[in-house]
């Protein structure tokens, strides 16, 4: 692969699996910019910080030091020389990741080390899959292949329930289905990036296709 494939889209699409998978069969590298907005919800948390609280956010953000691998074959993600990979991943992280990624200065703080991370595997090996909310529209508006995942409602909440029994957390899918919509809801209606597709985006709707399928259908289209 030459270039960024942009991938956008709501929680639950599949979007982290796919990534992964197509970073891996392109030779490419990888980035996961949810896990950037969620490792400073954790240090947010840790700090004691009231994740309402802009100020404070802003200011936990700058400070912090954290680190997140570009292999798809190994996420790895550190806040303070400490492996939270699995950490951020949390309950806790899913509840208050929303109210951090509104706070413009984080966005801007961690849009800058997007931009940073993509330039740097740019000029390493040529090609980087990238996923999130906002990269066809704001991270890289420029990539040459932009991706929007979508899928029901319904399948989401059930594949973030899989997700969820995978690492040993009990949930309902009542439950599930009602976190999985407010993060959307939310994440949808913040001022500063909301999510929404790029104008030039492929959209592909994942509800009736396994993984393997939404893999060939974007290798496809990163091959044209
Ligand atoms: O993709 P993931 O579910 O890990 O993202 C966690 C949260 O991070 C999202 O619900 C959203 O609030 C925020 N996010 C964002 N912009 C991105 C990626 C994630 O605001 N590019």
């Amino acid at each position: 692969l030459r270039g960024v494939v942009a991938l956008d889209g709501p929680s639950g699409t599949g979007k982290t699996t796919v990534a992964r998978k197509l970073a891996d069969r392109l030779s490419a590298g990888y980035l996961d910019t949810g896990a950037m907005y969620r490792v400073v919800t954790l240090a947010v948390l840790r700090a004691g910080v009231d994740p309402a609280d802009s100020v404070r956010v802003a200011a936990v953000a700058a400070d912090m030091e954290f680190t997140i691998g570009t292999r798809p074959d190994r996420p790895s993600v550190t806040l303070a020389g400490e492996d939270v990979t699995a950490a951020i991943r949390g309950r806790d992280i899913n509840q208050d990741v929303s109210a951090v990624s509104a706070v413009p200065a984080v966005r801007e703080l961690l849009v800058t080390r997007q931009r940073k991370v993509i330039d740097e595997l740019l000029a390493e090996i040529g090609g980087i899959v990238v996923e999130g909310r906002d990269i066809g529209t704001v991270v890289a508006p420029d990539a040459p292949l932009k991706i929007y995942l979508t899928a029901s409602p319904e399948i989401r909440a059930a594949r973030r329930r899989a997700q969820d029994s995978a690492a040993g957390r009990d949930t309902t899918h009542a439950d599930v289905l009602a976190s999985v919509d407010r993060r959307d809801r939310l994440d949808s209606s913040r001022v500063t990036s909301p999510l929404r597709p790029a104008e030039d985006a492929v959209h592909v709707d994942t509800s009736e296709l396994n993984i393997d399928q939404v893999i060939v259908a974007l290798a496809e289209l990163a091959s044209q």
